[in-house]
């Protein structure tokens, strides 16, 4: 969507794209003169593959101080992003046919990941209704002798849902009765959360041994592009994600490494006030949805989305005699004809819903609503 978006803008259309993953905040300014300075200082050279030991040490301490979990330095690994460290980590847990449990809907690389480790995805269908939060029984219901890794993201993209402690508690029951499944818990979103504090799985001791923290500086310090994840894990799969990825692509770039120690020990400063801001968004986008006739729309807590149910305009038909079947020609008719860009819920495995970025400026969420609302009043 984010291409036919820009294709169409490209012939002069005023096309708002809600389609990208990403903030559009600039990255804060003292991690960029930590970029610079690292320039400067001649951090040229291929570092450690799981990255500098000063980085490493500067995840485990905010881990310590910001989540209250011991971690050592030895247990971080530094990647290209958390997409990357998600890749590793089950490139190293899955053997072929191993299942994956995902709640859907879901983060689109999760499913194709598996894939790739030659691993099966099992599903469990979560909707609006339940707030696209699982329970304990449907956690319980897709495990079967092969499940090795339950897989998920609190705050959730595409959702925006987040576990609270409670929430996980009842679901770390569940796993706590099958100690051989291992639990990847992608908190990329961690620091974009409305509810009082961010809650890792890994804070229950029960499970903790079995998790993999995924996380990483695209979201919470709007770095997408500079690319830096990180794993945190028991010792020995962390050894293997390193060793994995000593094959595949190195070490991240340095300067990257170095700015990511500033970013790190620098403060949450930048990070609340991007929160406020979200905060703000969120609020002014939901009372603009909820407006929209036919829109099932549900108060994200965390991330940047909405993900709307949009199953209601299935069946109707276009100003020019097109039927809308589903919800990629709902996204594709919403871009050709109000000129907003979404993403179809079914590559999120939801294909019943759309899903909205607030991350844009005041003035462009306001006049999309209103392109939207407009757009979806004219099908019959
Ligand atoms: N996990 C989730 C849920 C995401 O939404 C994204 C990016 O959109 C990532 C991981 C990847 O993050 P990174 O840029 O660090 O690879």
């Amino acid at each position: 969507m984010a291409k036919l978006g820009r294709e169409l803008a490209a012939k002069g259309v005023d096309v708002i794209s809600l389609s990208l993953g990403e903030t559009d905040f600039f990255t804060p300014q003292h991690v960029k003169q930590a970029a610079k300075e690292a320039i400067d200082q001649n951090y040229s050279y291929y570092t450690p593959v799981a990255g500098y030991p000063e980085l490493r040490k500067a995840i485990a301490a905010k881990l310590k101080n910001e989540n209250g979990l011991d971690y050592g330095f030895d247990q971080i690994v530094v990647s290209t992003g958390a997409k990357q460290s998600l890749a590793n980590a089950l490139m190293c847990l899955i053997n072929p046919g191993d299942e994956v449990i995902i709640p859907t809907p879901y983060w689109v690389s999760y499913s194709e990941l598996v894939k790739l480790a030659e691993g099966e995805s099992v599903f469990i269908d979560a909707t609006i209704e339940s707030d696209f939060k699982i329970t304990p029984e449907e956690l319980e219901a897709a495990i079967t002798p092969k499940s090795k890794v339950f897989m998920f993201s609190s705050p959730n993209n595409p959702t925006g849902y987040v576990y609270s402690y409670d929430e996980l508690a009842a679901l770390v029951k569940v796993l706590e009765k099958h100690p051989d499944i291992f639990i990847i818990s992608d908190e990329i979103y961690e620091h974009i959360n409305f509810l009082d504090r961010h809650v890792s799985i890994a804070e229950f001791e029960s499970v903790k041994d079995r998790v993999i923290i995924i996380n990483g500086l695209s979201k919470a310090y709007a770095m997408t592009g500079w690319r830096l994840g990180y794993s945190a894990s028991n010792k020995e799969i962390a050894a293997a994600c390193d060793k994995l990825q000593s094959q595949i692509t190195s070490g991240t770039c340095s300067i990257t490494q170095r700015a990511g120690v500033a970013a790190y020990e620098g403060g949450l400063e930048s990070v609340r006030e991007m929160k406020e801001v979200f905060l703000r968004r969120r609020d002014l986008v939901y009372g603009l949805l909820k407006d929209i006739d036919g829109l099932k729309v549900n108060l994200p807590d965390g991330a940047f989305y909405f993900f709307p149910d949009v199953s209601s305009f299935f069946g109707k038909t276009t100003a020019d005699g097109q039927t809308i079947a589903n919800a990629d020609e709902l996204a594709l008719y919403l871009l050709n004809t109000s000129h907003v860009a979404v993403v179809s819920g079914d590559a999120f495995g939801d294909p019943k819903s759309i899903r909205i970025s607030y991350a844009a400026a005041d003035e462009k969420l306001i006049e999309a609503c209103k392109r939207i609302k407009a757009g979806l009043s004219q099908l019959n």
